[in-house]
């Protein structure tokens, strides 16, 4: 999500109630949970460092396709969109039975459908354009295809473990869907969690990560009050986790170092009616950060590192 465009207003840095410590400690717990329970899914193979922490597969299963810069490609048969559901989760695993909704931020072909996406949709509050292009790095790497990839590399993580995963758009259709579209894939699959991905088009030198949490709305067809607290829990264990397997430091212009912020003018998150948030995973305009989202390795790390925070928040 780049800052730009006429509804959008810089977020305004909120104190969260819990600071940084409580992201670390959300950092400490979940891990050594779900490294023990990867480790049973995946069979504790030679794939962990015997720290006995997290072991998620440090690379998606190869496939063909262009190799990125760690060699590796996410599974390139992306499973049919948000309509259906991916293959159908293996019988066993921690997480049977538990229904994770991912929305890749934009979708590549939105900068050939202007007319379309900036139709206004209804978000409760008010009304916001259909969708956005999205930002890129200055090398061109644009946030669309940023978006896809981590979305993908989340699938098949949560899928080893067991979850449905249903992505909101997979590159499949024209454009979008709508931000209200998006919210409600989430909420007629009835999610037990749900997060956006992104990337952000932030001035040179604003680095790191930040979560966006859904505050508290009642107007029109928003009404959040039910998920504002389920919500800022997924949040803060995405962030924790995001912070142990990636090493980002939460953002440093907004949310007062928690990498977390509260908004009530996105679309997304106004009209869910299950948790959800959003993840901005770093500054495509920053040339270190870009160095980072460029980066295939880095890449399944963050996918990692959200999955993990998913995984905490639905064994709880
Ligand atoms: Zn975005």
């Amino acid at each position: 999500m780049s800052y730009v465009g006429p509804d959008f207003e810089p977020p305004q840095p909120r104190r969260s109630r819990r600071g940084p410590l409580t992201v670390a400690l959300a950092a400490l717990v979940p891990g050594a949970l779900l490294g023990w329970l990867v480790y049973e899914t995946v069979g504790g193979s030679g794939d962990g460092d015997g720290s006995g922490q997290a072991t998620v597969r440090s690379s998606p299963p190869s496939a063909s396709g262009a190799p990125t810069d760690d060699g590796k490609e996410p599974s390139a048969s992306p499973a049919p969109t948000a309509s259906s559901t991916s293959a159908p989760a293996p019988a066993s695993g921690p997480l049977k039975g538990k229904v994770v909704v991912i929305d890749p931020g934009h979708n590549p072909e939105n900068f050939q459908h202007p007319s379309e996406i900036n139709r206004k949709v209804n978000i409760g509050t008010n009304w916001k354009e259909c969708d956005t292009t999205g930002t890129s790095t200055n090398d061109g790497y644009t946030e669309a295809k940023f978006t896809l990839d981590v979305a993908h590399r989340m699938r098949t993580l949560l899928e080893e473990q067991g979850a449905t995963v249903k992505l909101t758009q997979d590159a499949d259709r024209p454009y979008g869907p709508c931000v209200d579209e998006r919210a409600r894939i989430g909420n007629e699959a009835k999610a037990d969690a749900v997060v956006s991905v992104h990337a952000d088009g932030s001035g040179a030198g604003n680095r790191g990560f930040h979560v966006i949490l859904p505050g508290t709305v009642h107007a029109g067809a928003a009404d959040t009050r039910a998920i504002v607290a389920p919500s800022r829990d997924l949040g803060e264990r995405v962030a924790g986790r995001f912070v142990a397997v990636t090493g980002s430091a939460p953002s440093n212009y907004v949310g007062d170092g928690s990498g977390l912020v509260t908004r009530k003018d996105l679309g997304g998150l106004n009209l869910s009616t299950v948790p959800k948030v959003f993840i901005e995973c770093g500054n495509m305009r920053d040339s270190k950060d870009a160095a980072l989202l460029t980066s295939g390795a880095w890449r399944q790390k963050a996918a990692q590192g959200i999955s993990e925070g998913i995984v905490s928040f639905l064994r709880g």
